[in-house]
């Protein structure tokens, strides 16, 4: 038997900025691609290019303000570069960096023919006006000139964006660009604007059929079906109020759910549109009636049977990974789990759907979104979601026989060694991919 190589030593202290986190990620992978070119590993690791920018906008009082944002992109090996737009007062360069390189990864995963990208600009949207909100990205993107494009860089939602975004961002780019079809510039535009049916709730329903098919794989000790599974949402916007219905159709028991502001428990269950007809009036989910308030860091160790983080990073820590009572946690947010909590939660019996897989259902309909604009088609929304099924199905498939391949390969691990999850066959499967078109198509020049 080949024992892998050790990776980087332990640490002390817990590693907690974001692209640092995904660089320790992806290489937990490398011991067992020993025969990726050396050469390649930097180039893989780092994004080819980062833009910071720096714009004066007018607000809606007559004064000015300055704001600094950035566009990254990681890789576009095996296809323009692909990622949402994050506005949010913590971003940073070095979390744009890291949501870059798990676009690179989750296009290989789910097989679309992007690489990846992303983009942030330091604000905080809930206190700005939809027009102070409207010249910001009309600024962004005109700074951003040519660096994006139907055919370079594509952008879409994330995190405090959304269709009227999109529509503000195509409408820039079109201006900029009069006389031809600028529809595939952006994705998750509003459906009248060449939007795809089934785009807006991709993310979430993609988590849908990627959890479903996880647990046909039967990898999670004591469940096996959604039906009576009690489920925690944490983060109760687009892909969390999604995720939460469509898991409740299926029968699946909400217990908790939270947003920026705090959580709420029941648990006797929760009708998901009952808690976000509530946050629409109210603001936020705290305070629905019949329910207790509980923080955020108290809603992740209720006691459930599936755990969804669809907020921020670095939510399940060393910290906390111990308190965590989930069997599964299905990451509809990207890196909300650090690489020793990881570890804390494996030596629990604690399943890990990873980012770069669960949550990959939006750029896959982002990519059916980009092909329609193309052709200047519309499909039909059941055909949007069975090709969503089949691509999230395979790339769950895709990823647990690699799991399976390298834990009968390397039933026992040298000392030190973190232990095989699902995420280091997720990077596995996506840096061969990657790594294989890259020497496919030769080194330039
Ligand atoms: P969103 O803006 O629609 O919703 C975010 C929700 O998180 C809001 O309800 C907000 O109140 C809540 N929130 C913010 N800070 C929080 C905190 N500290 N604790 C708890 N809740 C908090 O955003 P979204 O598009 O649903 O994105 C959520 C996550 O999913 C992000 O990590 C994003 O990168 C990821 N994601 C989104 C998409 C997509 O298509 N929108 C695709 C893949 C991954």
């Amino acid at each position: 038997m080949n024992e892998p190589a050790p990776v980087a030593a332990v640490q002390t202290q817990e590693e907690l900025n974001p692209f640092r986190v995904s660089q320790q990620q992806f290489a937990r992978a490398l011991p067992y691609i020993p025969q990726l070119k050396k050469g390649l590993i930097e180039f893989l690791m780092s994004p080819v290019r980062t833009i910071e920018l720096c714009f004066p906008v007018e607000m809606d009082d007559g004064s000015v303000r300055t704001f600094r944002a950035y566009r990254v992109l990681h890789n576009r090996v095996r296809g323009p570069g692909k990622g949402g737009i994050r506005y949010h007062p913590d971003v940073t360069a070095d979390e744009v960096r890291a949501l870059a390189g798990w676009m690179t990864w989750k296009c290989a995963i789910v097989d679309v023919p992007f690489g990846g990208a992303k983009g942030g600009v330091v604000c905080n949207p809930k206190e700005l006006s939809e027009s102070e909100l409207r010249r910001i990205t009309r600024r962004y993107i005109s700074d951003l000139g040519e660096n994006i494009g139907p055919h370079t860089d594509i952008p879409a939602p994330d995190l405090y964006t959304d269709e009227r975004t999109m529509a503000w961002i195509y409408d820039t780019y079109d201006m900029m660009h009069p006389g031809r079809n600028n529809l595939p510039v952006v994705t998750g535009k509003p459906i009248d604007l060449g939007g795809s049916y089934g785009r807006k709730e991709a993310t979430g329903r993609g988590l849908l059929y990627a959890t479903e098919q996880l647990l046909r794989h039967g990898l999670v000790a004591g469940l096996q079906q959604l039906n009576g599974a009690k489920l925690v949402v944490q983060g109760f916007g687009n892909a969390g109020f999604t995720a939460a219905r469509l898991f409740h159709e299926r029968g699946a028991v909400l217990v908790g759910a939270s947003d920026s502001q705090g959580g709420i428990y029941q648990p006797d269950g929760l009708d998901p549109f009952a808690v976000h007809a509530f946050k629409q009036q109210h603001g936020t989910v705290v305070g629905m009636p019949g329910t207790r308030t509980v923080t955020n860091p108290e809603l992740l160790e209720l006691p459930c049977d599936i755990l969804v983080p669809a907020a921020l990073e670095n939510q399940i820590t060393a910290a906390n990974a111990a308190n965590i009572q989930a069997k599964v946690i299905c990451e509809a947010a990207n890196g909300p789990i650090t690489p020793r909590a990881d570890d804390i939660l494996t030596s629990r019996g604690v399943v890990v759907l990873p980012d770069v897989v669960a949550n990959a259902g939006g750029v896959t309909v982002s990519y059916y979104e980009w092909v329609q604009n193309i052709e200047n088609e519309q499909w039909e929304l059941d055909e949007v979601n069975a090709k969503l099924r089949k691509k999230m199905s395979a790339a769950v498939d895709a990823v647990v026989q690699r799991w399976e391949d390298l834990v009968k390969k390397f039933p026992t691990l040298p000392p030190d060694t973190p232990p095989i999850q699902l995420r280091t066959a997720a990077y596995l499967v996506a840096i061969e991919r990657v790594s294989h078109v890259a020497l496919e198509r030769g080194i330039w020049p």
